[in-house]
């Protein structure tokens, strides 16, 4: 499917509308991604991130919830942050709540305009998901939003080859 790319790469650079953070529901950085894309886009992320906690999410981003701001300094536009699942503690819903983070984050990156987007592995790292089961989660989810939205591009970013091996090799079956 040619509105699907997959690739190696620092997500902090890419030049998208939108770039996905696997962020804590605390919304006020972390480590991973998270970290890099707090460090990268300076503090006006952190800032907007401040006023969602104050106006709307005073207790934290639930999991498999997403919230848009500005991306400060790096070249995407926005950077929408999703609060993965921790593999652990999400019982019979991880799927699902893994499944919501890559929904609601199409869904905001439609809503503030973005025609592309991309995400980095949700909850594989320090969150702890399997990377198949991720990978299946995360391919055929967006593979079925965008059978209604032909005009969306999404990336899939990996940060080290072996990951995208993973998933290319996941999905490999059903490309
Ligand atoms: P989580 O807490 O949701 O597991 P992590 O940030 O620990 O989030 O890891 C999610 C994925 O993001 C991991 O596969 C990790 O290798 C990857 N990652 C870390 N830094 C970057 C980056 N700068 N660009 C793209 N992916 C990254």
């Amino acid at each position: 499917m040619d509105q699907i790319i997959i690739k190696t790469g620092d997500i902090t650079e890419e030049n998208v509308c939108a770039i996905v953070n696997a962020a804590n529901s605390s919304l006020m950085g972390g480590g991973g991604v998270d970290g890099a894309i707090h460090r990268a886009g300076g503090t006006q992320i952190l800032e907007a991130c401040r006023k969602i906690r104050k106006e709307q999410y005073p207790d934290g981003l639930p999991t498999g919830e997403a919230v848009a701001t500005p991306a400060g300094n790096l070249p995407a536009k926005f950077v929408i942050h999703t609060v993965g699942p921790v593999y652990h503690l999400c019982g019979d819903n991880c799927a699902l709540l893994l499944a919501s983070c890559y929904t609601n984050a199409l869904k905001i990156a439609i809503e503030v305009g973005c025609k592309d987007i991309a995400f980095p592995a949700i909850s594989t790292g320090i969150y702890g998901y399997p990377k198949v089961e991720a990978a299946h989660i995360a391919y055929e989810t967006v593979k079925d939003l965008l059978k209604e939205r032909d005009d969306m591009k999404v990336s899939f970013v990996f940060h080290n080859n072996e990951d995208k091996e993973i998933f290319l090799k996941t999905i490999q079956e059903k490309r």
